[in-house]
């Protein structure tokens, strides 16, 4: 997993985001961190974000998470982001990569059941999302999109 695409993106002289450590992040304990942000950007969004070999796996999700079966959502895949990433509220200002305001919407850890390149299914133990859930990787309609859905089983 490599986290050069999560720099080139963006300018930390500028953005409060924090930068790549060198070195690998240490996890906490054998939890695998969980977490939600909600990104007030030129579009609204929820990133998901699962700790998964010293990075966060990154998907953009455009409408509310489902807390309840029955609800599937669009969840674009994107960079990893840094572990601390997981910590991260504030603005990030105009003209930068993502400028909007960015809020911690779901927190907990979660317990991987199933894992190939295009499924994971995973236990979530977060304060708003709670149990299984699956995400499943689609075709993409444009050469380089990575859509996947993201539903509570
Ligand atoms: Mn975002």
């Amino acid at each position: 997993m490599s986290l050069d695409t999560y720099r080139r993106k963006r300018n930390f002289a500028r953005t409060p985001e924090p930068p790549p450590k060198h070195g690998a992040a240490k996890a906490d304990g054998e939890r695998l961190r969980y977490v939600i942000q909600k990104h007030a950007a030129s579009h609204l969004h929820w990133d998901l974000r699962l700790e998964e070999g010293g990075v966060l796996k990154s998907w953009a999700i455009p409408k509310e998470p489902p807390a309840v079966q029955g609800v599937k959502r669009l969840a674009v895949e994107v960079e990893d982001h840094t572990l601390e990433y997981g910590d991260f509220e504030g603005v990030i200002p105009e003209g930068e990569y993502g400028a909007g305001t960015v809020t911690i919407w779901d927190t907990g850890t979660y317990v991987p059941l199933e894992t190939t390149p295009g499924v994971r299914v995973i236990e979530i133990r977060g304060r708003k999302l709670k149990g299984a859930y699956a995400l499943v990787k689609i075709k993409g309609k444009k050469p380089g999109e990575k859509p996947w859905l993201f539903f509570k089983k």
